[in-house]
C-alpha cells in the first residue's frame, strides 16, 4: 500500500525542522508515513493545497504567512481554530473533508507549563506581538486564570482588535510598547522581531524578579528577546524549539491516533543545535 503523505507548506520554508520531527515521532511511534517540506507562497496556496489533497494526502501543516489562508481554505473548524482565525493543522477526514485546527497554543502551554513547571495561574502575563501566533495562543492562556494578560504591539490596533475578539473569555488589555510601565512574571514574545535578529522597543524595569522569557522563535543562535531576557535578570530564558516539537505531536495525534513522546525528540533537537561548528 501506498505510504501516508504529510507536509508543511510555508514561504519561506527551506529551514523547517517540522519534517526532522515528524520523521522522528514516526520512527518513535512506528507509524509509517512521509512528510515533507515544501515552499509554497500566499498566492499559490489554494492550488497547492488542492492537488495535494486530490493526490492523496492526509494532513498538513501551514505556517507563515498561511495560517490565515489555510483558516478560510478548511471545510471545518476545530474550537481552537474557531477563535484563533488562524489554522496551522489541516486533516483530511474519512469523509474527504478537510478539518482545520490550530495546534500552537496547546504546544506553547505544553512547554511552558509541562516541560518547563512555569505557572501561568495568578501570573502576570505580558504577550509582545499581535499577528497569527498571538491569536493562535489568547485563548489558551486565558484559560489558565493569569493574574493578568496584556498584549503589546507596534501597531496598536492589531493588539486592540484581539483584545475585543477574545473579552468573553476573560480580562485582557491592549497597549503599546511605550505604555508598558509595570513588572510582568512571564514575558512571551510572539513578534517576529526575532527572525530578524531585532528586538521591540522594550523598557529596562518591566521583568518581575524571577521572571520567565520565551521566545516563540527558535535559531540555532539564542535569539535577540532570550538575550535580552538573560540581561534583565530572567530565571528561565527560553526560545521556541519546545513549542514547535509540541505543536507538533498534537498534529501528529490529530493525523494518527498516537501521541508521540516529546522529550525525547525537544533533547535531540537541543544536543544537535548546541554542537561545535565543524572544522
Ligand atoms: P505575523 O507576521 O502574523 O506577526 C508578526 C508580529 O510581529 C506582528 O505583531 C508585528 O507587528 C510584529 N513585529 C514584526 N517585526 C517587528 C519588529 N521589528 N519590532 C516589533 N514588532 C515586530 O507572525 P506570526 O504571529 O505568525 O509569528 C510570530 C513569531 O512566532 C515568528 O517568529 C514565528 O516563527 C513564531 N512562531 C513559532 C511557533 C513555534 O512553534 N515555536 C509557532 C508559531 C509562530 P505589527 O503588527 O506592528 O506589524
Amino acid at each position: 500500500t501506498a505510504i501516508d503523505q504529510y507536509a508543511v507548506f510555508g514561504h519561506p520554508i527551506n529551514h523547517s525542522k517540522s519534517p526532522r520531527i515528524h520523521g522522528l515521532f514516526a520512527e518513535q511511534t512506528g507509524q509509517r508515513l512521509q512528510y515533507r517540506a515544501a515552499d509554497v507562497p500566499a498566492e499559490l496556496f489554494r492550488s497547492a493545497v488542492e492537488t495535494f489533497f486530490a493526490d492523496g494526502g492526509k494532513g498538513l501543516n501551514c505556517t507563515v504567512p498561511l495560517k490565515e489562508l489555510a483558516w478560510q481554505f478548511a471545510d471545518r473548524l476545530g474550537d481552537r481554530a474557531l477563535l484563533a482565525k488562524a489554522v496551522n493543522t489541516l486533516a483530511r477526514q474519512t469523509d474527504g473533508r478537510i478539518l482545520g485546527d490550530n495546534t500552537d497554543g496547546v504546544g506553547l502551554l505544553n512547554d511552558l507549563t509541562i516541560n518547563h513547571r512555569i505557572p501561568l495561574r495568578a501570573s502576570r502575563i505580558l504577550v509582545l506581538g499581535a499577528g497569527g501566533a498571538t491569536r493562535g495562543i489568547v485563548a489558551p492562556l486565558l484559560e489558565q486564570a493569569p493574574a493578568q494578560l496584556v498584549i503589546a504591539n507596534r501597531t496598536l490596533e492589531k493588539a486592540e482588535a484581539i483584545a475585543d475578539e477574545f473579552a468573553d473569555l476573560g480580562e485582557l488589555h491592549a497597549c503599546g510598547y511605550a505604555d508598558l510601565n509595570s513588572r510582568f512574571d512571564v514575558i512571551l514574545n510572539a513578534t517576529s522581531a526575532s527572525l530578524g535578529g531585532d528586538l521591540p522597543p522594550l523598557a529596562d524595569d518591566i521583568l518581575a524578579d524571577g521572571g520567565c522569557c520565551y521566545d516563540l522563535a527558535y535559531a540555532n543562535q539564542p535569539t535577540a528577546f532570550v538575550n535580552w531576557g538573560l540581561r534583565h535578570g530572567a530565571s528561565l530564558s527560553l526560545d521556541g524549539l519546545g513549542m514547535l516539537v509540541e505543536q507538533a505531536a498534537e498534529a501528529f495525534y490529530l493525523w494518527r491516533g498516537v501521541r508521540p513522546d516529546t522529550r525525547p525528540v525537544i533533547d535531540l533537537l537541543n544536543r544537535e543545535r548546541t554542537l561545535p561548528p565543524l572544522r
